[in-house]
């Protein structure tokens, strides 16, 4: 119990940087102090890129100049700061012993781990602790449990429609604007020429990167990805700029071409905020807000403004949902018993897969990959290639600028890689060359063969998938919507499944996967 005397210490977290968060916190500027860490620990487990850490870091000092403007005490620890003990949890004691409050305060975070740190610091120097329930999320933790309570299964696509309702966001009298709630079936078309996406807002490197990217050379030089070209906004208004430029130039063409994918062409119609949004320079409400908006003015169409306001209403707070609803222990499950090691390319971007090429430079170069590029690339080579989970989900946590857990955990694990036991996915979204030929220009031109599933040419895409499906048939036997995968592959003749097996192992033995 607190109160209204009582000297609190405030904490604000890298992906916390909402203006509303202190006083939402009960937090006085005359009384209290705010507590924000850089710790080189965040950047090593898992082992974070240069963009990543960059992106939070800047925006995090961008932030506590704003918050000090608006007259806040903030104390903040500087990643190359001498006496930074580089944890959060050595931090928080040392603040602790500094300002000497009677109580904390904080967010819940997005990770169960910071959480128990948190937690675990404060018990230490026996201090009480305040969590309070992010207001940033349209739906809480509680309400998802109500949600989720009873149900045999999660479902998306009904938590989506629940939450349409609730907030009345395209929404005609009850119903679903249009008639019908999902317009996913228009959303799938491909590019026959080069697609001439406008370029997206592009923001000069201030004095404060330059800074940030200067301790990061002191602190952490060894850290993955490179900075080849800033592409995120950091303050809250670039993050503005950034959804206007979206809503204005690219959200028309966003419903179609969403699952495209295209050579060189890394942000195509996609928004590109998600990094502002996960470290809440945005808030979800003005995105769907703007969205909503477009369509009704008649500015864009209603399958490109439900296709987005579905990312931003459904899927992102199902997934935190998830997150936080399945508790510590999600990000270890490895449900279809996988071992192999991540490639190294995946590092590097050095590999011969023209699909994977173009996936991994925009990730390595911008920090960046949109959904199809993450879940049909990146994510379906390491599920039906063998990687273990976990390493998959180190290296989207620590590659992407957005990475926070509560997003990427659920999303690689369980969308991506079906290690979850079938929580956010019913089935695994494992794909062949096929596919990736289909709603793409990668396979021209690439030193694979995507026609052939065996044999040295073969495209690894084909030898893995039905390699995936051969190995798993037993278990996916179960379900009913493998079916027709599961017929398919009873096509293919014994002596030719045999071929499919060893240059699969073969494959696996020169990308380095069969080490795990
Ligand atoms: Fe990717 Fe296979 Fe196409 Fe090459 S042939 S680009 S490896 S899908």
């Amino acid at each position: 119990m607190t109160t209204d005397t009582e000297r609190r210490l405030g904490i604000i977290l890298g992906d916390q940087l909402d203006e509303s968060y202190p006083a939402a916190m009960g937090l006085d500027p005359g009384r209290d102090m705010l507590l924000m860490m850089e710790v080189a620990g965040a950047s090593r487990s898992p082992e974070s890129s240069i963009i990543r850490t960059a992106v939070f870091l800047s925006s995090m000092r961008h932030h506590a100049q704003r918050l000090r403007e608006a007259g806040w005490s903030v104390e903040y620890v500087n990643l190359d700061a001498p006496e930074n003990t580089q944890t959060f949890g050595g931090e928080i004691g040392r603040a602790i012993q500094g300002f000497k409050p009677e109580s904390v305060s904080c967010v819940e975070p997005g990770s169960h781990a910071l959480d128990a740190e948190i937690r675990g610091a404060c018990e230490d120097a026996e201090v009480h602790l305040d969590v309070l329930p992010d207001p940033h999320f349209l739906c809480n933790t509680d309400e998802f449990a109500d949600w989720a309570a009873g149900r045999k299964s999660l479902t998306m696509e009904y938590f989506y429609r629940a939450m349409r309702k609730r907030l009345g966001v395209l929404m005609d009298d009850g119903e679903p604007e249009g008639g019908t709630w999902n317009l996913d079936k228009e959303n799938r078309k491909a590019f026959k020429s080069a697609p001439g996406a406008p370029p997206i807002p592009v923001f000069d490197r201030d004095a404060i990167i330059e800074d940030v990217l200067a301790a990061i050379d002191r602190v952490l030089p060894d850290l993955p990805g490179r900075m080849a070209r800033w592409i995120w906004p950091v303050t809250r208004e670039q993050a503005l700029e950034c959804l206007a430029d979206f809503i204005e130039n690219r959200l028309k063409f966003f419903g179609d071409h969403q699952d495209a994918m295209w050579t060189g062409e890394h942000t195509l119609y996609h928004s590109v905020i998600s990094a502002p949004l996960n470290l809440k320079l945005l808030n979800p409400r003005e995105v769907y807000a703007a969205a909503e908006t477009a369509y009704k003015e008649g500015k864009v169409p209603l399958n490109a403004a439900e296709g987005f306001i579905r990312q931003i209403i459904g899927w992102r707070e199902f997934i935190r949902g998830v997150y936080t609803f399945e508790g510590p222990g999600y990000g270890d499950r490895n449900g279809l018993e996988e071992h192999g090691s991540l490639p190294d390319f995946y590092w590097t971007g050095e590999t011969d897969m023209r699909c994977m090429r173009d996936a991994l430079e925009s990730v390595l170069d911008l920090g960046y990959g949109h959904h199809i590029a993450r879940l049909m690339v990146t994510g379906n080579f390491a599920m039906i290639a063998g990687v273990h989970p976990v390493e998959v989900n180190d290296w989207y946590l620590g590659m992407y600028a957005d990475g926070v857990e509560w997003v990427t955990t659920p999303n690689t694990l369980g969308m991506a890689m079906h290690a979850d036991h079938g929580i956010v996915g019913t089935k695994p979204y494992a794909a062949s060359g096929k596919y990736i030929k289909r709603m793409s220009n990668y396979c021209k031109g690439c030193r694979y063969d995507v026609s052939a599933r065996s044999g040295d040419d073969a495209c690894p895409f084909n030898v893995f998938y039905w390699d995936f499906l051969n190995r798993h048939s037993k278990r996916f036997s179960k379900n009913t919507r493998m079916t027709m995968m599961l017929k398919n592959l009873d096509r293919i003749e014994p002596s030719e499944l045999t071929q499919i097996t060893v240059s699969a192992g073969r494959l696996r033995e020169r990308f380095g996967i069969a080490s795990g």
